[in-house]
């Protein structure tokens, strides 16, 4: 029986895209063999490495100014390639909304000189900070941002306006979970495994003129344009799981796109946010209009009655819902691949709990 995971990461992925991979899984589309097996110099997996990005492409309507790279490292690699690759002045601007915003500003900090511009940790990074022109360096390379923040529960509402300095976002956790006007950014990176796909390949969108503006020291494997230039196969990529991630995609498209994924995010975690605030025995600490989509954290009144809920929760089905360890309490990332079953079911159970535990 699957159960409704509520992982923050690796976390569900459709199931209509497991089945497909499933009955391919030992001869993907009679050529005999698996895209576990095959080479990435072969011309079924170039197909599948040129569908990926013109699907991608297709379903973020990214411009043609843009190339996108399938790479290997995590969200956390590009922490690293974004200032070695962004590093004309050596100066870099950061808005710091969480843990992984933090880890990104501190790693810049080895590279360039990164300055955290405006930061929420006073607040326990429960809002996101205003911005606007004034708040960046003129000469600073780029502003970076991560787009939803994956452990506090909180996501941009607006993207700043940085008055021409590049903007580079981490959207690990939010990537094809709404609209965006990729014109907006200078380079977009999200790690696979929140919402689109297997761990192992990583997504970076970026704009052209972005790839000629390298520190001397950049490694050649952290730089875009290595990839950029070779398409993403300028050595072994991560065949499998840029294969799985074309699958979602195709998923997408076949289901409405972004645009339907987004209304039906909206409603499962209205769904979600309007029973928390409606109650006085769970609560969520987001600033509403800084609330995300994708992760929701709540809690009980004490780390007791939490511990119950998430081992009587994932007795009843709803497992990996437990909190990240710098927020505590519960925590349910309700990505695309959630249905609105999934939160209708959870939200069930916590009136049912509520009842019990008063
Ligand atoms: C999970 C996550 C990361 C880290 O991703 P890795 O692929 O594990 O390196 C970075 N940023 C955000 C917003 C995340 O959610």
């Amino acid at each position: 029986m699957r159960v409704y995971n509520f992982s923050a990461g690796p976390s569900m992925l459709p199931l209509p895209v497991l089945e497909k991979v499933k009955s391919q899984l030992t001869d993907y589309n009679g050529t005999g063999m698996s895209v576990m097996e095959m080479s990435h110099r072969s011309k079924p997996y170039q197909e599948i490495n040129d569908k990926a990005e013109s699907l991608l492409r297709e379903l973020l309507s990214v411009p043609e100014e843009y190339d996108i790279i399938f790479v290997q490292g995590g969200a956390s690699t590009q922490f690293e390639a974004v200032p070695l690759n962004l590093g004309t002045n050596k100066k870099a601007d950061y808005v710091v909304t969480g843990n992984f915003a933090k880890k990104a500003f501190k790693e810049a900090g080895k590279f360039t000189d990164a300055v955290c511009v405006a930061s929420s940790e006073d607040k326990n990074f429960t809002y996101i900070p205003k911005v606007d022109a004034s708040s960046f360096r003129k000469d600073a390379d780029y502003v970076h941002i991560c787009f939803n923040n994956t452990i506090f529960g909180s996501h941009w509402s607006y993207i700043p306006d940085t008055a021409g300095v590049p903007l580079v976002a981490d959207m690990s956790s939010c990537i094809l979970s709404e609209e965006i006007d990729v014109k907006k950014f200078g380079v977009i990176y999200a790690g696979a495994q929140k919402n689109v796909g297997p761990a192992g390949v990583t997504i970076v969108i970026v704009r052209k003129d972005m790839q000629d503006k390298c520190q001397s020291i950049c490694p050649t494997m952290l730089k875009w344009s290595t990839q950029t230039k070779e398409k993403s196969l300028y050595n072994t990529p991560p065949c499998w799981s840029t294969y799985v991630a074309m699958e979602v995609f195709q998923y997408l498209k076949d289901n409405g796109g972004i645009k339907a994924m987004h209304k039906i995010n909206v409603e499962k975690a209205g769904l979600l946010y309007d029973f928390i605030d409606n109650s006085d025995f769970y609560n969520n600490g987001v600033a509403k209009d800084d609330r995300s989509l994708m992760n929701v954290p709540f809690v009980t009144r004490d780390p007791d009655t939490d511990a119950k809920f998430i081992a009587e929760a994932a007795k009843a089905g709803f497992v990996s819902i437990k909190g990240h360890r710098l927020v505590g309490g519960m925590r349910a990332s309700i990505y695309n691949a959630m249905p609105v079953e999934g939160v209708k079911k959870l939200v069930e159970f916590m009136k049912k709990f509520e009842l019990e535990n008063k």
